[in-house]
């Protein structure tokens, strides 16, 4: 059911603000999303790490497209 080029936006998982970092999906459930990448919220200063992020996990907690991390 997936199809290619579908995007992640990630967004803050406490103030819902976007990120602005997408995530390209390569239809391996087992990838690695961006490891060891931090990112900080600009709106609320939270930051959030990828650690253990796969497609999966990701997808899992997805939403339209749309990430709370
Ligand atoms: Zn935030």
């Amino acid at each position: 059911m997936r199809t290619e080029n579908i995007c992640i936006d990630m967004h803050c998982k406490k103030c819902r603000k976007s990120f602005r970092v997408s995530y390209e999906l390569t239809g391996m459930d087992a990838a690695p999303v961006l490891p060891n990448i931090t990112l900080k919220c600009g709106t609320c200063k939270r930051t959030a790490t990828f650690k253990k992020y796969t497609e999966a996990k990701l997808i899992e907690i997805s939403k339209d497209n749309k990430a709370l991390v």
